[in-house]
C-alpha cells in the first residue's frame, strides 16, 4: 500500500461556524476520519501546519510546506495538500517554483464547503486527491471537482460553486470519475527533485484601470523591487504622460517588470500595438505571455531570491518550469 503524508494549512474544508463566520477549526485527522473510504486506499500519515484561511497565507508559509515535504520527502509515495480555494492558485504555483521536477504527486486540494455540510464537495475532493497522489503523474498539480490542473496554470475562477478552479493556457493534465483516472497528459519529472528554500517577497502587482494615476507606478516602483503589471488586451502601457518615464526610471534602477494582462484567456504580445512596442523595444523589461498572473508573481519571487540581474533574470523567467511559458518559443524571445 502505498505511504501519503497530508498537511493540513486550513481553509474552508476544515472550516466549522464560528459567531464571525466560517473559520478553519478542523485538524487532518479529523478530515481524514469523515472519509473511511482513504484508509482503504492508502496509508496516510499527518502534519497540521497551519489552520488558516488561505486568505491569511503569505510566501513563509510556501516556504514552510515546501520544507515540510523536503524533509519528509524520501519517506513518502507521495503528498496531499488541503488548503483553501482562495490562494490556492499562489501556492500551487510557489510550490511548483520550490519543488521542480518531483518524480512523486504533490497534490493540493481543499472544498467550496466544510467537510461536515450536505452536500459538501469535500469529501469528493479529497478522496481524489489522494486517488491522485498514490496513482498520478509527479510534480505539483491542484486536484478539483474531478479535474487535476497543473500547479502553474490554476486560477480560481468561481468563487461560489464546485468548479472552481480552471486550466488556464494549457489543458487539464487529467480527470477523475467515479475513481478512475483518466491522465491525459504525463508531465516528464527527473529522478529526483530540485527544492529552492528562497523567495525574495519584495514584489508587487500592479492592474491598470482606465486613468490609472502613474505616480501609483512610481510608488510601487520605489517600494517594490519586481513589479508584475497586469495591463489590458495583449498588453501595453498609457502612452499618456508620467508613465514611460515611472517605467524606465524604475528599470534604470534595476527593478525587474514583468508585463502581462487582466484577460483571462490567450495571454500577452507586446510586439502588436505601438503602446507595447514601445515600452518593449526600449526597456529592459520581461513578458508574460501565457503565464498565470499567480505563476509570474511567484516566478518573479524565486528568481529574484537567486538574482537581481537582468540578463539571468531573462534566462530564468524564460525557461519553462513545469510547462509555466510556452509561447515565448513561438515568439522567437531570446532566453
Ligand atoms: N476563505 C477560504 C480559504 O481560502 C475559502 C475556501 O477555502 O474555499 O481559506
Amino acid at each position: 500500500m502505498k505511504k501519503i503524508l497530508m498537511i493540513g494549512t486550513g481553509g474552508t474544508i476544515a472550516s466549522d461556524v464560528t459567531a464571525e463566520g466560517l473559520a478553519p477549526e478542523l485538524n487532518t485527522e479529523q478530515l481524514l476520519s469523515a472519509v473511511p473510504r482513504i484508509g482503504q486506499l492508502c496509508r496516510v500519515d499527518c502534519v497540521q501546519l497551519y489552520a488558516l484561511d488561505s486568505t491569511d497565507l503569505r510566501p513563509e508559509h510556501w516556504l514552510g510546506i515546501a520544507r515540510t515535504i523536503r524533509e519528509r520527502y524520501d519517506g513518502y509515495d507521495g503528498f496531499v495538500i488541503s488548503h483553501g480555494t482562495d490562494t490556492m492558485a499562489y501556492t500551487a504555483a510557489a510550490l511548483s517554483y520550490l519543488i521542480q521536477d518531483s518524480p512523486k504527486p504533490i497534490v493540493l486540494t481543499g472544498a467550496q464547503k466544510p467537510i461536515w455540510f450536505d452536500g459538501t464537495d469535500s469529501k469528493r475532493n479529497l478522496t481524489d486527491a489522494f486517488l491522485y497522489a498514490c496513482r498520478g503523474s509527479g510534480g505539483v498539480q491542484i486536484v478539483f471537482n474531478g479535474k487535476v490542473i497543473l500547479g502553474t496554470r490554476a486560477r480560481k475562477t468561481f468563487s461560489k460553486s464546485f468548479q472552481a478552479f480552471s486550466s488556464v493556457n494549457h489543458p487539464e493534465l487529467a480527470l477523475i470519475q467515479d475513481e478512475h483516472l483518466l491522465q491525459y497528459i504525463s508531465c516528464p519529472s527527473a529522478p529526483a527533485p530540485v527544492f529552492y528554500d528562497e523567495l525574495d517577497t519584495s514584489v508587487g502587482l500592479l492592474k491598470l484601470i482606465p486613468g490609472t494615476d502613474p505616480a501609483l507606478l512610481a510608488y510601487m516602483l520605489d517600494r517594490y523591487d519586481g513589479l508584475v503589471i497586469e495591463s489590458f488586451g495583449v498588453g501595453g502601457l498609457p502612452d499618456y504622460p508620467g508613465f514611460y518615464d515611472a517605467l524606465r526610471a524604475g528599470v534604470e534602477r534595476g527593478r525587474l517588470i514583468v508585463m502581462t494582462t487582466q484577460v483571462p484567456n490567450e495571454g500577452s504580445d507586446l510586439r502588436v500595438y505601438h503602446v507595447g512596442v514601445r515600452i518593449k523595444s526600449t526597456l529592459q523589461l520581461l513578458e508574460a505571455y501565457d503565464m498565470t498572473t499567480e505563476a509570474a508573481v511567484c516566478k518573479l519571487m524565486w528568481l529574484m531570491g537567486q538574482t537581481r540581474d537582468f540578463a539571468q533574470a531573462e534566462r530564468l523567467f524564460y525557461r519553462p518550469v513545469a510547462r509555466d511559458i510556452l509561447y515565448p518559443a513561438v515568439a522567437g524571445q531570446t532566453s
